[in-house]
């Protein structure tokens, strides 16, 4: 179908406006906004005078009455006043646009579409979306971005305003904990949930001191998020230390608004706000893929356990754990110290013992390495001959743990 045959029987059907008929040609003519393309095409009367008329560039003419958009662009300027004023909010260096126009204007777009060619024609979204990403790059010095935008902006007609929806920011690093008693993520207060009362000093945390904690305080200040998530790979005991080289983890922040923060500077914040009880290194800008595959992450970890015996400790027993432990698979029922919160189940775990040393009579200490997943105290003292064969079975004493460390996380099987 010619432009000419298009727009006579679109005109034919009622009012319409300028873009909404400039778009059911607009590949014909790249680079033309609808309205002038449309402009055009109501004054030409042939084909080929379309891109003359183009030239002389027409005044388009938006129309509230418009049976196809049923003057939705009209509000368009308006929209586009909100937009500018929402950008201002936050930091980006990419963007995305998208917009919702009430059910109507597509069925309408549809039926006309059934009477014309629409092989050049684009949607009045399509169109939309364009046009407004075009004046985005220019007010922001910014480029629209489809895949992973730093900022989406929803222009909805349907309810009159802009949604706004804003990628976190990822930062890897490491963590050392050297102090006790600190769990790695926040929880809330068990006796207010959250909201604050006396028992946690209105604070609505459980603990002081988190490992998350003590990092989002700094993360919040510098980029004004609203919250924080905590991604380790894997997790210690609240009362065991972590050393050596560190704990990987993400550090999400989520709906900030300022993007781009200096690391060193956050560095130095959490060196702050930590008093000595964290450490942080290896800090860098990661992202979203990065949390799947710390969550996907098997790896050994290496610890150093402190244990007690009931009755004294010979050179012999150690020596046993040693060859029995060179490299075993243990069985470990979900241990009694957690299973009011997971499921009851056997996992089966590699551990090896590297090395024993004698403390005292009625003390000593261990180095293993063991799987991922695997409970190190449930192994010293087999928690009821759930966890088999275990330290304490295997030397035929009763046995504690009195002290917990991991001192290595490792990457690979041969690390
Ligand atoms: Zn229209
Ligand atoms: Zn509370």
């Amino acid at each position: 179908m010619n432009s000419i045959e298009i727009k006579k029987t679109l005109m034919e059907k009622g009012e319409i406006c300028d873009p909404c008929l400039g778009r059911q040609i607009t590949l014909r003519h790249q680079g033309i906004s609808n309205g002038l393309i449309g402009a055009a095409l109501r004054k030409a009367e042939t084909e080929p005078e379309i891109d003359k008329i183009i030239e002389e560039q027409p005044e388009p003419e938006i129309k509230s009455d418009c049976y196809l958009c049923e003057g939705l662009l009209t509000e368009l300027p308006e929209m586009h006043s909100k937009l500018m004023e929402e950008t201002e909010k936050w930091e980006f260096s990419n963007f995305l646009v998208g917009t919702k126009v009430p059910g109507g204007i597509a069925e309408n777009e549809e039926k006309i579409w059934t009477e014309i060619t629409p092989e050049d024609a684009e949607t009045i979204k399509r169109q939309i979306n364009r046009e407004t990403g075009k004046k985005l790059e220019e007010k922001t010095g910014t480029e629209a971005e489809f895949e992973d935008p730093d900022i989406t902006f929803i222009l909805n007609f349907k309810e009159n305003k802009i949604e706004t929806q804003i990628k976190s920011i990822y930062i890897y690093g490491r963590y050392k904990k050297l102090e006790r008693g600190i769990p790695q993520t926040k929880w809330p207060c068990t006796h207010c949930e959250g909201s604050g009362c006396e028992e946690c000093d209105n604070t609505g945390q459980q603990f002081p001191y988190t490992v998350q904690g003590i990092m989002e305080k700094p993360l919040l200040e510098m980029t004004k998020a609203e919250e924080s998530k905590f991604h380790g790979q894997g997790r210690e005991d609240r009362d065991a230390l972590m050393l050596g080289n560190g704990r990987p983890f993400v550090l999400e922040a989520v709906n900030p608004v300022k993007r781009r923060i200096d690391l060193d500077k956050f560095h130095q914040k959490i060196k702050e706000n930590s008093e000595g009880k964290i450490e942080v290194s290896e800090l860098e800008y990661s992202d979203k893929d990065k949390v799947v595959e710390l969550k996907s992450k098997r790896s050994d970890k290496t610890y150093e356990v402190w244990v007690k015996a009931k009755q004294e400790v010979s050179k012999d027993d150690l020596n046993k754990i040693q060859e029995e432990f060179e490299d075993r698979e243990i069985e470990q029922r979900t241990p009694t110290r957690v299973n009011h919160r997971r499921a009851d189940k056997t996992r089966k775990r590699n551990v090896k013992v590297i090395e024993t040393e004698k403390v005292n009579d009625n003390e000593f200490k261990a180095k293993v390495r063991a799987e991922a997943g695997a409970y190190i105290k449930e192994l010293v003292s087999g928690d009821y001959g759930r966890t088999r064969p275990s330290f304490a079975e295997i030397m035929k004493n009763s046995l504690e743990t009195k002290k917990l460390n991991v001192v290595k996380v490792h990457g690979s099987d041969d690390d």
